[in-house]
């Protein structure tokens, strides 16, 4: 799952991105409204984090622009304390959610969360498919009542192969989900988590399509 994080705070944009890559979340962050249109143009992201208060660009306009244009991508707005009047025009304006600064990183994760469920329409927090078990909540994995315990990229990439399930994603879609700008990737990083996971999960766990990607099958 990749988020797009607009903020130009520098301390409070630190801990954000911490917070949502500890989990396990690939994070690009942007600090003004110009580079996160632009950043949304690009396209590929689960959520956005959206500060209201930008230089070059308000998050207001940002938003507006992004539903205008027929995104439907998760948008939840950070304002300033005691400004009722900005959640106010940010939910009349498209946004889904909202948190008041200052705030619990917990807090956030757990909103990006729900977020992103609500978008796939996957009303269960805990997602069950073909014996594996993922609760993003609690970060863990069971794969016939078996605890596994797996990297962040490798529970990313369980994570948006279940969420998709019986959808075929490509290796691009999965490295989009996976690696944030600037991060080193190897050119065969995804079939090489897909190799752990199929060790950890089960061989046939995984399917691959060839010359196209990877997908779980439904139940
Ligand atoms: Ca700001």
């Amino acid at each position: 799952m990749r988020i797009l994080l607009v903020e130009d705070d520098a301390l409070l944009g630190d801990g954000v991105e911490a917070g949502l890559k500890q989990a396990a979340y690939a994070v690009d962050w942007v600090h003004d409204g110009v580079a996160a249109e632009l950043a949304l143009r690009n396209g590929g992201y689960d959520a956005v984090i959206l500060d209201l208060g930008l230089p070059r660009k308000s998050g207001l306009e940002v938003l507006a622009q992004l539903r205008r244009a027929g995104n439907r991508i998760p948008v939840l707005i950070l304002t300033a304390r005691d400004t009722v009047n900005d959640r106010i025009k940010g939910l009349d304006a498209g946004a889904d959610d909202y948190l008041v600064k200052p705030f619990d990183l917990h807090e956030l994760t757990a909103r990006v969360r729900a977020l992103i469920r609500r978008a796939h329409d996957a009303p269960a927090p805990v997602l069950r498919i073909a014996g594996i078990e993922l609760d993003p909540a609690t970060r863990t994995v069971r794969h016939d009542d078996k605890l596994l315990d797996l990297p962040a990229r490798e529970f990313g990439l369980l994570h948006a192969l279940l969420l998709n399930a019986g959808r075929v994603l490509t290796r691009e879609q999965l490295g989009d989900a996976l690696y944030g700008w600037g991060e080193e990737v190897e050119s065969n990083a995804i079939d090489v988590h897909i190799h752990h996971l199929r060790r950890k999960l089960a061989p046939d766990a995984i399917r691959t399509v060839r010359g196209v990607g990877y997908m779980i099958a439904k139940d």
